[in-house]
């Protein structure tokens, strides 16, 4: 029996997460479960998987949680603040951690179960892509096993030999192609963009997901953060790391080897399906996702990116390559945008010119410690409001 906490279990993963374990009550239950701010969804949550612990954003979120809780006999334990999300993240009690909380408030409890050595299942990208090498020592030094959600990794970590070491060239991997599905904007006339709304940004084609991904597969910036996670997880350079569009999302990514071979991992776009494979590895279960039907699907296309349409790709190359801090700022700076362009302050393409300014203004350097970056983090965000209000 694996004791799993989900950290963000009201959001997009967090719910397919419990999707999946609810059907396997033989082989998990939940140690913890933490929200930001939506208690009630919270609450139903901890009715039906009996969690010792809860976590919330505050103190006030913690006192309607502890009533709705009192009202229903629960037992679980109400905690609140960033404190909280590390203890339940490293606690004895658990052994398996969903780490889904988005942006960079996931860092610091992604880390914490990375320090405690567990079985880290890692779908907050921005974590890893701010943090990279910190991250991945943590896990090394500590034992932890990471195991990648973002259906692109999940899908490279699936055609890669079980003895791969973070080195492609021991095994023979020539270069990792990572599938984009192009997002909402992919035909649009590009002199139209920047009229889009929110609501059009967020529609995305082929994937449900909460808004600040979808916002970022618009811009195809999530492409980007992409690109630098498959660097700190399959310790690949950035030239060995393709971008290729792919508009049906069924080839989940691939890996091409020296020999010729290109493997692929297909599937319908259902994120319990890297999940169920995450969390019973190296074993399978079933995780309520069907079996693709390819004759129904018909055909499958592939085109090169554009860099002009989408420049927030460009720019995070740019980030991987400048190394360092450069990615944590490159973060930074596309979560302030991108809650600005939610928040109808700035217009869509402002968000590109946004993290170009931050990242000129502000160049990457070498990080000594997670307070350090963690100050670079905040001198980015100062700078991404200075530049919006300006
Ligand atoms: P979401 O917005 O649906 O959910 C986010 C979760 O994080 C919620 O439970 C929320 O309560 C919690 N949260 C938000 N801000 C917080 C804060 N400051 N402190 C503590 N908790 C906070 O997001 P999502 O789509 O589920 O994505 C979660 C992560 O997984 C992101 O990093 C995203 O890039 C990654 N991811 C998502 C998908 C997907 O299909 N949704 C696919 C691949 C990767
Ligand atoms: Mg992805």
């Amino acid at each position: 029996m694996q004791a799993i906490t989900i950290l963000g279990s009201t959001g997009s993963i967090g719910v397919s997460t419990l999707d999946v374990i609810a059907r396997h009550p033989d082989r998990y239950r939940v140690f913890a479960l933490t929200a930001h701010s939506r208690v009630k969804e919270l609450a139903q949550q901890c009715s039906q998987f009996k969690p010792e612990v809860a976590v919330v954003g505050t103190a006030e979120a913690a006192q309607e949680l502890t009533q709705l809780l009192r009202a229903q006999d629960s037992a679980t334990q109400v905690e609140y603040g960033p404190q909280a999300l590390c203890a339940v993240a490293g606690a004895a009690g658990c052994d398996t951690v969903m780490a889904a909380i988005v942006g960079a408030a996931g860092l610091e409890p992604s880390l914490a179960a990375a320090r405690a050595g567990k079985k880290l299942l890692l779908a907050n990208k921005e974590a890893l892509v701010m943090s990279g090498q910190l991250f991945m020592d943590a896990v090394k030094e500590n034992g932890a096993t990471l195991l990648p959600i973002d259906s692109e990794h999940n899908a490279i970590f699936q055609c890669l030999p079980r003895a791969y070491g973070r080195e492609p060239d021991a095994h023979g991997v020539a270069k990792i192609v990572l599938t984009a599905s192009g997002g909402p904007f992919l035909r649009r006339d590009v002199a139209t963009l920047e009229a889009v709304t929110p609501e059009e940004a967020v529609a995305h084609p082929n994937w449900v997901m909460g808004r600040k991904i979808s916002v970022d597969s618009a811009t195809m910036m999530n492409k980007g953060l992409e690109v630098i996670e498959a660097h700190w997880l399959f310790g690949a350079s950035a030239d060995r790391i393709e971008v290729l569009i792919h508009p049906q999302s069924v080839i989940h990514s691939m890996v091409s080897y020296v020999d010729g071979s290109l493997l692929a991992q297909l599937g319908n776009p259902d994120m319990r399906t890297p999940i169920a494979h995450a969390l019973a590895y190296p074993e399978r279960i079933v995780s309520g996702v069907g079996p693709v039907d390819l004759a129904k699907i018909g055909q499958l296309q592939f085109l090169a990116p554009d860099f002009e349409r989408f420049p927030c790709l460009k720019l995070a190359y740019e980030a991987l390559e400048a190394g360092g801090s450069a990615a944590a700022i490159l973060n930074a700076a596309n979560e302030v945008a991108v809650q600005a362009f939610l928040d109808r302050e700035i217009g869509f393409r402002m968000i590109d010119q946004l993290i170009h300014r931050v990242m000129d203004r502000l160049p990457g350097r070498t990080v000594t410690d997670l307070e350090d970056l963690l100050d670079q983090d905040r001198d980015a965000r100062r700078l991404a409001h200075a530049c919006i209000t300006t």
